[in-house]
């Protein structure tokens, strides 16, 4: 029992030296992400604002899969899915955001400006707009466009992320590009500053093809973020209902919490959700990505093909993550 008579909190100790700062994102399209977010973790910045500055990057670019670049719903319409959360546990989120380029600098206004934590499409995109945010065109990028003609000629409603180590046109073609490449609609990333203060940012444009209004993981606190900033913070990508299913980031920082390293954390979410249902496991891709208090990161996926993008003072690349199946 401690002094005030509470039982003790089980904290992980750190006996070797705290690596920081330090920022890691989910796929390879994390690596200029990390670039940006690094111009102020290295200038003794705080990772609140690393982490938004990353998540404005990849919105930026127009041939990205997250962002008004994005794919669309099954009725065209990109819709666009973001959070952010600080060291001392402020949060802010929108989801189904239209028109708007840089839905997590909304979700930054969310969290700083109002007593709320998530505001989704039209009320969303009302406070945006409030909020100096510009409405942009609604268009879709090319890739998104062919993309979306070719999925219209069958219109399939088969809401199944991309199964990375499918690199040929199976029953997940148009989450594919010609070249075989997959698409990563989200970037999420976790930083911790100089001063030890770790925060994480989400953003995409969800699941392609999805329902209009169909929200997944990537805005919900404790989903598809979760940041404790005496624990460890931890971020996702993949199929968004079965990260809220079980919670997904909140119970890799939970798992951290009991004394477990982020990759391991990262392994025991998966595994929870494979337990549940071996069959329908095999059929989707969840990875998740966790940084520890110490600067220790980790990821785990169910499939191959997760990739995660790292930078500290020691390193600067992308880590391919173990994965169950
Ligand atoms: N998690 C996202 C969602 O379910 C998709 C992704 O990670 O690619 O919307």
């Amino acid at each position: 029992m401690g002094s005030l008579g509470f039982a003790s909190i089980n904290l992980p100790k750190f006996s070797s030296p705290v690596k920081k700062p330090i920022v890691v994102s989910t796929w390879d399209s994390g690596m200029p992400v990390n670039a940006e977010a690094w111009k102020i973790l290295s200038n003794s910045g705080k990772s609140v604002d690393a982490v938004e500055a990353g998540a404005i990057y990849i919105e930026n670019d127009i041939n990205c899969c997250v962002g008004l670049g994005g794919f669309p719903d099954r009725d065209g319409i990109v819709t666009l899915d973001a959070c952010i959360m600080d060291e001392k546990a402020n949060c802010g989120a929108v989801a189904g955001l239209e028109q708007i380029k840089h839905p997590i600098s909304v979700a930054r206004k969310v969290m700083e400006s109002t007593p709320h934590v998530i505001l989704v499409g039209a009320g969303a995109q009302q406070f945006a707009l409030e909020n100096g945010f510009k409405l942009e065109e609604k268009k879709l990028s090319d890739d998104a466009t062919k993309a979306y003609k070719e999925w219209l000629i069958k219109s399939k409603y088969q809401p199944e992320i991309n199964i990375e180590n499918k690199k040929q046109n199976g029953p997940f073609a148009p989450n594919f590009f010609d070249d075989g490449t997959a698409n990563h609609d989200t970037m999420g990333l976790v930083a911790m500053d100089v001063n030890s203060d770790l925060s994480g940012a989400v953003t995409t444009s969800g699941m392609a093809y999805k329902i209009h209004g169909r929200v997944g993981d990537s805005p919900i606190i404790g989903a598809g973020l979760f940041v404790d900033n005496e624990i460890g913070a931890a971020t996702s990508s993949g199929v968004g209902e079965e990260v809220i299913r079980i919670c997904g980031t909140h119970l890799v920082v939970e798992f951290m919490r009991n004394g477990y390293s982020p990759e391991m954390a990262c392994k025991k979410a998966c595994e929870r959700i494979v337990n549940r249902d071996r069959k329908k496991a095999a059929t989707l891709q969840v990875g998740f990505l966790a940084l520890n208090k110490k600067g220790e990161y980790g990821a785990y996926a169910i499939q191959k093909g997760f990739v995660f993008s790292v930078k500290s003072n020691d390193e600067n690349q992308i880590h391919s993550s173990k994965f169950l199946i």
